[in-house]
């Protein structure tokens, strides 16, 4: 592990923190190398997210949400700075460590669903619970589906995702983060593609989620959303502001 590991942050107040962060992003930079020359997309984000925490993450379009997620997720890299998960320094596995890390401890959902549209929802569901091998293979179609119930979806389990609404397929796709139990759901502009119905129909499992332990990390740009979460954050520029636009104090 890094001896150089910073010190704690500070709480809104100004007070030290003094919970343990599952998650701690240092100085993270990250620089787009374009033909038109160097973009700085993060430019120096310091922030934790704790266990059990519902979090929005806000801004507007091209502020950074997505660049600034996909350095947790680790389907980016920064250019500067640490991500820690827990004990693990994100920014340094290799791919294939950082795949079977990702499959057991992140449940990812993405504005579009992404789900396979040649398979089932129970085969959507069930395939992460096959990739990662944690959950024992007799207890994974019964898993799965009870995962599709808790969604709303116990009586499609057999559909395509292009016989549900995009409504349910995102519904689905959050069935399918939660395959492997993982502790943090990390969901990119999940609401963004869906009518305000339907919106709160698939925040509301967001929240029960929350109110069962797990951590949830949420892009959107859905102001009355982040305001029904525990905590926002705001992104303008690559950097952190407060609710006013202004920059945040650290
Ligand atoms: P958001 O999710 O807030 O809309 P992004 O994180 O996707 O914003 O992008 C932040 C900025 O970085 C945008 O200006 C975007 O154009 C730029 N950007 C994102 N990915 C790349 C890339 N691969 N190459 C160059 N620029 C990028
Ligand atoms: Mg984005």
């Amino acid at each position: 592990m890094n001896a150089s590991r910073p010190a704690p942050a500070l709480t809104p107040s100004g007070a030290p923190e003094t919970r343990k962060p599952l998650i701690e992003m240092r100085r993270i930079v990250k620089t787009f190398h374009t033909p038109a020359g160097d973009f700085h997309a993060l430019k120096g984000i310091d922030l934790c997210f704790y266990e059990g925490e519902f979090v929005a993450v806000v801004g507007r379009s091209g502020s950074g949400k997505s660049t600034l997620v996909n350095m947790i997720t680790g389907i980016d890299h920064p250019t500067a700075g640490s991500v820690f998960v827990g004990e693990v320094e994100i920014h340094r596995l290799p791919e294939g460590k950082m795949s079977i890390w990702r499959g057991k401890n992140l449940g990812i959902v993405f504005q579009f669903y992404q789900l396979l549209p040649m398979l089932t929802l129970l085969e959507n569901v069930l395939l992460p619970m096959d990739f990662a091998g944690v959950i024992p293979w007799a207890q994974r179609e019964d898993r799965a589906r009870s995962l599709l119930d808790l969604v709303g979806l116990g009586d499609e389990a057999d559909y395509l995702p292009a016989e549900i609404s995009g409504g349910q397929q995102q519904s689905a796709a959050v069935a399918r983060a939660l395959a492997n139990d993982p502790p943090m759901i990390i969901a990119d502009e999940p609401t963004g593609n869906l009518d305000s119905k339907t919106a709160n129909a698939v925040f509301a499992i967001f929240t029960r989620l929350a109110g069962e332990g797990k951590t949830i990390i949420m892009v959107t740009h859905d102001n009355s959303l982040a305001r029904r979460t525990g905590r926002a954050v705001y992104l303008s520029d690559g950097g952190l502001v407060n609710s006013a636009g202004q920059e945040a104090r650290r």
